[in-house]
């Protein structure tokens, strides 16, 4: 296997759903543990990695919301559940032997380091998997726009999104047969289409600072590293 990472510096997002397996709730140990791998191999590879990880498979602001909570009350508990993906994912990459550090956007002293731009990128250079929990630290918001943002901050050279299928489709191929799938799209046609890729702040800001967009497959095992290498199935947004 040749392994020449077309990239340096990168960041993946991966949804909480993404964690669940084939539970309906919470956190599946052995999808877990084989995101851990991919990461695992893709640091082997000497790319620099960090992660963002959602809070979906726990909590959703906008679900506490609709039962009557306070919606920034109710966004505050879905940042606390991204730390507690976020600490699942450290002890499944550690077990690895994969150096890690979580810093929270929400400071937890007792639990992770908080989130100093700089040390986050001193992380990563040594060559630890920085893992950004808490998402922006701010209501209103989501953890895809977090993963643009300390993408953008870490200064990147791709947004990698893990999604459940091989890249961006026309409509949902579980659901439609002949679903069109891209190999590149623009930030514009995203936008423009209404793709469900990401939110529309995250695409804007991956758009204005330039930082491509790589849909791939988070469950298909070695798919994170072949992206790496430029191989395998993904839609590239530039
Ligand atoms: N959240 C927030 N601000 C952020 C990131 C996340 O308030 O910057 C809250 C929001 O309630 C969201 C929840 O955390 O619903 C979990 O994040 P998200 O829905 O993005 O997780 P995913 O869908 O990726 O699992």
């Amino acid at each position: 296997m040749t392994s020449i990472p077309q990239y340096k510096r990168v960041l993946l997002k991966v949804s909480g759903e993404a964690l669940m397996g084939k539970r309906e709730y919470g956190l599946d140990t052995d999808t877990v543990n084989a995101i851990a791998a991919d990461v695992g191999d893709v640091v082997a590879m000497g790319v620099e990695v960090s992660l963002v990880i959602g809070g979906g498979n726990i909590f959703r602001g906008v679900a506490g919301a609709a039962s009557g909570m306070d919606r920034a009350q109710a966004d505050y508990m879905g940042m606390l559940a991204t730390v507690m993906n976020a600490l699942a994912m450290q002890s499944a990459l550690e077990k690895r032997d994969v150096p890690t550090r979580v810093q929270s956007a929400i400071p937890m002293a007792s639990v992770c380091e908080p989130y100093i731009r700089r040390r986050a990128e001193r992380h990563m250079e040594k060559g630890r998997v920085v893992i950004f929990a808490a998402g922006t630290g701010n209501p209103f918001f989501t953890t895809d726009t977090a993963a643009a943002l300390r993408a953008a901050e870490m200064k990147c050279d791709a947004l990698l999104k893990g999604t459940q299928v091989d890249g961006v489709y026309s409509a949902d191929p579980r659901k439609v047969k002949n679903a069109e799938r891209f190999e590149t799209l623009t930030y514009l046609d995203v936008l423009s289409r209404d793709l469900n890729v990401m939110d529309a702040s995250a695409i804007s800001l991956s758009r204005e600072n330039k930082l491509p967009i790589i849909v791939f497959n988070i469950h298909a095992p070695g798919a994170f590293a072949a992206v790496m290498r430029g191989e395998g199935l993904f839609t590239r947004i530039v």
